[in-house]
C-alpha cells in the first residue's frame, strides 16, 4: 500500500475517534451544538460516537505501525461496531428495545421532539455501520473476492452518506430521513462519507477507487473530470435553487439558466479534458521518442522480432555490426543474425505471462557465434527481452559483438598461463637450489668442526677464531637456505578446511609460551574469534609471526600489550593485530612485508626478514592483503584479510 495511503488511513482512524470522543463530551456536557450542529436538526446519538470511536481504533490500530502490537483491537472493534448497528436494525423492526439505546446515558430531550425510541440511532446510520463493522472485518481476508465485497460495503455507506449530505446541502429531509422521527445527523453523514471513502484506499486496487488511483491516462483524467464535474453540479444546482427560491414563479427561467450554465460549463469540462488529454500524448510521444533515440544509438545492436521471428525493427548499429541494410533486414527471420535455437529457448522459458518482465542472458561463455553479410563469423552475447504489446509477446534481443573481448582474454590467458609456467620454475628453482645448497654447507661445516677437533693444537687463537667465525657464519646461512626452502614451500598439499581462529591463536600462545612468559607479555582476545575456511597450518603460521613480531618488537621496559580483533565485512574477515611496541616508520611500510626487507638489521632484534614476506603469502593465497598502521614509538597494528569462503 502507498505511504500516502496509509496516513490517509490513520489521519481518518484519528480524526473519526476524535470527533466520537467530541460528541460523547457534548453529551455529558449536555452541549446542543456538539450534539446538533445545525438548530432544530437530529442529534447524533450517544451509541453513533460510540461507534464511531471503535471505527476509528480499528483504522488506527491497522495503520498506524506504532500501534501494530495492539492490532487484535481491529477485528474486536469492527465485531463490535457490526453488533452495534446490527442489533439497532433489529430493534427498528421488532420495535423491541433490547436496552442498548440508553444503556450509557439518557437522552431526556427526545420525548419533547417527539422521538418514540430516545437514544436509538437512525436506521440509515444502524445500517452505515452493520456494514462498516463487515467492512473492516472483510478487509483482513486474503482472497480477492471478500475484499471486492467489503470495497462494494464502503461504497454503499459512500453512497448513503452522500444522499443525506445532499438532503441536508438542498435542504430535502426525504434524503436523510428514514422515516420522519428517524434521520441521519449532518455530522454522523459527513463522517461515514469521509471514512468509507477512505477505508477504500486500503485496497485501492480494487473496487471504484481503481478507476481513480491507477496511473493510466484514462484515470489521470477520470481523477480530474470526476472532481471538476461533481463540483460544477452541487455549485451549479444550488445555484438554480437560489434562483428558483427568490423567484418562485419564474421555473422557465431558472431552468433556462441551468441549460446555458451547463452547455457553457461542458465546453469548459470538454475543452479542459482535451487540453489535459494533449499534454498527456505529447508526454507520451516525447518519451517514445526518446526510447527511440536511445534505442538507434545504443551501442548494442537492437531488434525487435514477433514470436515467430518475424524482424520488426532494427537499429543503426545492427547495420554496422551486420553489415546489412535496414531494408534487407525488416521482415525477414531474426535466425538470420541470431541462432535461432537460441530465440526458440528463451521463448519458450518466457510464454508465461507472469514472466514476462524478466530476460534471458547468453554471455560470452556460451560460445555464441553471429554470422555477417559477407560471411565472416563473430562471437557475441544475446540478451533477450520478451515483452508484452497489443499484438501479443514480442521479443527484443540486444546483440553485442565481444571480438575484442574474447581476444584479449585468450591474451591474458596465455599472460597467465606462461606466468604460472614461469613461477613454477622460479619455485623449482627455488628448491633446487635451496637443497642442493645445504649439501656444501654442510661439508663445509663438517671440515671446520673437524679442524676444530682434530687439529685444535695445531692452531694459535687467531686461527681458531677464525675458524669460528667461519662456523658461525655457515650457521646462519644454512637457517637462511632452510628459511628460502620453507618459504618456497609455502602452501603445497594446502587444503581449505573449518578453522576455529580462536582455537589457532591458543595453539601459538601455546608454543610462543616461553617467549610470552620472558617477555612477561600480555595477549588480550578483543572479540569472539570467527570460525574461517582457511588453511589451517598456513593460519597458525600466519598468527605465529604475527604475535612473535609483536613480542619482539617491544620497547624496552614496557612488558608488551598485544590486542587482537577481527570485524566481518561484506564477503571477507578482517583481523588486526595490535601492539604497543617500537612502532614501524611510515616509510618501510611496504617494504617490511618483502623478503629479507628489515628495519632494524641484525644486532638489536634477531631476524631475517622473512616472517613478514611469509604472512603476505599465506594472506594472498586466502584471498586477502596485510598492512600495517603504526607510527615510530607508538606501536603497530597489522590488519590481514581472509575471503569468507563456503565449503
Ligand atoms: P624479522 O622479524 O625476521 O626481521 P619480519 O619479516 O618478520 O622479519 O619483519 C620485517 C621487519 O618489520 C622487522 O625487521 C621489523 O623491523 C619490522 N616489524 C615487523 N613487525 C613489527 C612490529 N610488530 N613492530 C615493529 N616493527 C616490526
Amino acid at each position: 500500500m502507498s505511504l500516502k495511503y496509509k496516513y490517509a488511513l490513520s489521519a481518518t482512524g484519528i480524526f473519526v475517534a476524535f470527533l466520537g470522543f467530541f460528541v460523547i463530551l457534548g453529551w455529558f456536557l449536555d452541549s446542543n451544538f456538539i450534539k446538533h450542529i445545525l438548530p432544530g436538526q437530529v442529534s447524533m446519538k450517544f451509541n453513533t460516537a460510540l461507534c464511531f470511536i471503535l471505527a476509528g481504533m480499528a483504522f488506527c490500530t491497522r495503520h498506524i505501525y506504532y500501534l501494530r502490537k495492539w492490532r487484535s483491537i481491529t477485528c474486536i472493534s469492527a465485531c463490535i461496531v457490526l453488533l452495534y448497528g446490527g442489533i439497532s436494525l433489529l430493534q427498528e423492526m421488532f420495535t423491541e428495545g433490547f436496552g442498548i439505546d440508553e444503556f450509557f446515558i439518557k437522552d431526556i430531550e427526545a420525548p419533547l421532539r417527539f422521538e418514540s425510541n430516545p437514544g436509538r440511532m437512525s436506521p440509515l446510520t444502524a445500517g452505515c455501520f452493520f456494514l462498516t463493522g463487515l467492512g473492516l472485518l472483510l478487509q483482513d481476508s486474503h482472497k480477492r473476492k471478500l475484499l471486492v465485497i467489503s470495497q462494494y460495503l464502503f461504497h454503499i455507506i459512500t453512497l448513503v452518506a452522500f444522499i443525506c449530505i445532499i438532503g441536508y446541502i438542498f435542504n430535502v429531509p426525504r434524503f436523510y430521513k428514514w422515516h420522519f422521527v428517524n434521520s441521519m445527523a449532518v455530522h454522523t453523514a459527513i463522517t461515514f462519507f469521509i471514512m468509507s471513502i477512505v477505508a477504500t484506499l486500503a485496497h485501492a486496487h480494487l473496487g471504484i477507487p481503481r478507476i481513480f488511483t491507477a496511473s493510466s491516462i484514462g484515470n489521470k483524467i477520470a481523477r480530474k473530470l470526476f472532481f471538476r464535474f461533481t463540483l460544477y453540479i452541487i455549485i451549479s444546482s444550488f445555484c438554480c435553487l437560489l434562483l428558483y427560491n427568490a423567484m418562485p414563479q419564474e421555473i422557465e427561467f431558472t431552468i433556462a439558466f441551468f441549460t446555458v450554465i451547463s452547455i457553457v460549463a461542458g465546453l469548459y469540462f470538454i475543452s479542459k479534458t482535451a487540453i489535459d488529454i494533449n499534454v498527456l500524448a505529447k508526454k507520451e510521444k516525447l518519451a517514445e521518442e526518446n526510447l527511440r533515440l536511445t534505442i538507434e544509438s545504443a551501442p548494442y545492436a537492437i531488434i525487435l522480432s514477433d514470436i515467430k521471428g518475424t524482424i520488426e525493427l532494427v537499429n543503426r548499429q545492427t547495420e554496422r555490426m551486420y553489415g546489412y541494410s535496414r531494408k534487407e533486414l525488416i521482415n525477414e527471420n531474426v535466425g538470420m543474425l541470431i541462432p535461432i535455437e537460441k530465440y526458440t529457448k528463451a521463448i519458450s522459458i518466457y510464454k508465461p505471462f507472469s514472466q514476462l518482465q524478466d530476460n534471458i542472458l547468453f554471455d560470452g561463455n556460451e560460445n555464441i557465434s553471429a554470422i555477417k553479410k559477407n560471411g565472416e563469423i563473430f562471437p557475441v552475447e544475446l540478451i533477450l527481452t520478451p515483452i508484452k504489446t497489443e499484438r501479443g509477446i514480442m521479443v527484443i534481443t540486444a546483440v553485442n559483438d565481444i571480438t575484442v573481448r574474447k581476444r584479449n582474454e585468450e591474451t591474458i590467458n596465455k599472460q597467465l598461463e606462461e606466468l604460472q609456467y614461469k613461477n613454477q620454475e622460479l619455485e623449482q628453482f627455488n628448491y633446487i637450489a635451496s637443497h642442493d645448497l645445504q649439501e656444501p654447507l654442510r661439508t663445509v661445516s663438517n671440515y671446520i668442526n673437524l679442524l676444530l677437533e682434530d687439529y685444535n693444537q695445531l692452531f694459535n687463537d687467531e686461527v681458531k677464531q677464525h675458524l669460528s667465525a667461519m662456523q658461525a657464519a655457515t650457521t646462519r646461512m644454512t637457517r637462511l637456505v632452510r628459511t628460502l626452502l620453507d618459504f618456497g614451500k609455502l602452501g603445497h598439499n594446502r587444503k581449505l578446511s573449518l578453522t576455529d581462529c580462536q582455537m589457532v591463536i591458543n595453539d601459538v600462545t601455546t608454543d610462543l609460551n616461553t617467549l610470552i612468559n620472558h617477555n612477561d607479555a600480555c595477549i588480550i582476545i578483543t572479540t569472539p574469534m570467527p570460525v574461517v575456511y582457511a588453511y589451517s597450518g598456513e593460519l597458525h603460521q600466519l598468527f605465529q609471526n604475527l604475535i612473535n613480531n609483536a613480542i619482539k618488537f617491544r620497547k624496552k621496559n614496557i612488558p608488551p600489550r598485544i590486542k587482537i580483533g577481527h570485524v566481518k565485512k561484506n564477503g571477507y574477515f578482517q583481523f588486526s593485530i595490535s601492539d604497543n611496541g617500537i612502532g614501524i616508520a611510515p616509510e618501510y611500510s611496504e617494504q617490511i612485508f618483502h623478503l629479507f626487507q628489515r628495519v632494524k638489521n641484525g644486532t638489536e632484534y634477531e631476524g631475517h626478514g622473512i616472517g613478514l614476506a611469509n604472512c603476505k603469502k599465506i594472506t594472498e593465497m586466502h584471498g586477502g592483503k596485510i598492512w600495517v598502521e603504526s607510527k615510530p614509538g607508538k606501536g603497530s597494528t597489522f590488519y590481514f584479510t581472509i575471503s569468507n569462503f563456503k565449503a
